[in-house]
């Protein structure tokens, strides 16, 4: 579904976009490649999905180009993800081959297209290799890194930057993931698209039938986790922070989730969350396909409470839209939540199941608060958090870049 830049103009106000066309403007014709993993499933596919056409309408020339792999590669990148998020990892030589082929075999096929684009722009570690594959690259390169790696395993960092240090600038999205590295680094928080399928408004009756569709009580309390099925999400806490509220306002929970291409774990952390699940039917694991969005916009717009309870989140696009759809989040004490969930204003931050199992009965015994968090919720998304900010921001690195500004850094 194609959205037109007027439509955004009625939601983000006639000011912020002309900012965004005047950044624009000066980089009319540029031609801009972005790189990761999967084409679906996860928030960066979910960013570059509305990034891409939106760049076009600005007037660049933007692509999207994903890495091809086996299940050897997808394993090792998501070892390098768990590991730069701290996980104590192994990486066997094995491995590093199965990485450093697969990135050579996807350099063959792209390298035409990297070489000449004026920006490329590659997402976290899995094609980061692709910049010492392309030695005639003619525009700047930069690493976009999703991942919370302030504390990460060091054998892991180590290879990772690496890859990465000889870019032109590297992109995190908040101060605390900034690490040493070669080049200038910025600070970037991701986004939603407010006109998505999955942020749009929704008719009572879309919402109704999803709730039908799923047997879910619309007369109970619902609090819901929208996640990958994965360890860092932490839905097993969840479950326990449920069964912590011993049947308490007789509430329903959804753990709602799919896979994605680049997460081969999937399948055995949902096998535990079942498990985890087992007896208790007021508890709703709900397997999704990639293309769920309207169902996750009904399911996130029909709760009462989102949990994203998370052990630690680069961002926690959940979070923001929730936020955009006036819910309060109770979301783990880590990382980009900290930036979305202001305690007693937008939500609750928690640190552990009877942590959230305290505030989920704080909540649902004081519907004004709920209420009046969600509002805040979704004037501080829209304030901080629309895609127009994370374009503009991205536009003005990269006129920086073309004019020299980085470069002046590195040497100052
Ligand atoms: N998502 C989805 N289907 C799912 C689970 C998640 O479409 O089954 C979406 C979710 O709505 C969000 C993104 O994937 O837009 C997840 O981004 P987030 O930053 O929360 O976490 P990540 O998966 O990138 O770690």
């Amino acid at each position: 579904m194609r959205r037109t830049f007027p439509e955004y103009e009625s939601i983000i106000g006639e000011v912020s976009a002309s900012k965004l066309k005047q950044v624009a403007r000066d980089l009319k014709g540029a031609r801009v490649v972005h790189v990761n993993s999967t084409r679906e499933g996860g928030g960066v596919a979910e960013i570059l999905f509305w990034m891409i056409p939106l760049l076009n309408e600005l007037g660049l020339e933007a692509s999207w180009e994903v890495m091809e792999g086996n299940l050897e590669y997808f394993n090792t990148t998501k070892s390098f993800h768990n590991g730069l998020q701290g996980d104590n990892v192994i990486l066997s030589d094995k491995m590093i081959r199965a990485y450093e082929d697969t990135v050579a075999a996807n350099a063959d096929r792209l390298r035409p297209i990297l070489e000449e684009a004026d920006f490329v722009v590659i997402h976290d570690p899995q094609p980061a290799m692709l910049h010492e594959l392309c030695p005639e690259r003619k525009g700047k390169w930069i690493w976009r890194c999703h991942i919370d790696v302030s504390k990460p395993n060091r054998k892991v960092w180590n290879y990772i930057s690496s890859k990465v240090n000889g870019y032109n600038a590297s992109i995190f999205s908040m101060p605390d993931f900034a690490r040493k590295l070669n080049h200038p680094q910025f600070i970037i928080a991701p986004s939603i698209d407010p006109l998505s399928v999955k942020n749009m408004e929704l008719s009572e009756d879309d919402i109704n039938r999803t709730l039908t569709e799923f047997s879910l009580d619309l007369d109970r309390p619902i609090l819901c986790q929208i996640s990958r099925f994965d360890r860092f999400k932490d839905p097993i806490g969840v479950i326990q922070a449920f069964q912590l509220l011993n049947g308490a306002f007789n509430a329903q929970l959804i753990l709602a989730g799919g896979g994605a291409t680049d997460d081969p774990e999937g399948a055995a952390v949902l096998e535990e969350v079942t498990d985890a699940a087992e007896g208790n039917d007021s508890i709703h694991v709900l397997m999704l396909p990639s293309d769920a969005h309207r169902t996750i916009n009904a399911l996130q717009r029909a709760s009462t409470i989102i949990i994203q309870k998370s052990l630690q989140e680069g961002f926690g696009l959940t979070v923001t839209e929730a936020m955009w759809k006036h819910k309060p989040v109770i979301g783990g004490n880590t990382g980009g939540i900290r930036l979305q969930v202001h305690n007693y204003h937008t939500g609750f931050l928690v640190n552990t199941p009877d942590g959230a199992a305290l505030r989920i009965r704080k909540l649902l015994s004081r519907p004004d608060l709920i209420d009046i968090m969600g509002e805040t919720a979704k004037e501080f998304v829209k304030e901080n958090y629309l895609c127009n900010r994370q374009l503009r921001e991205n536009l003005t690195l990269m006129l920086g870049l073309r004019r020299g500004l980085a470069n002046h850094l590195i040497t100052d």
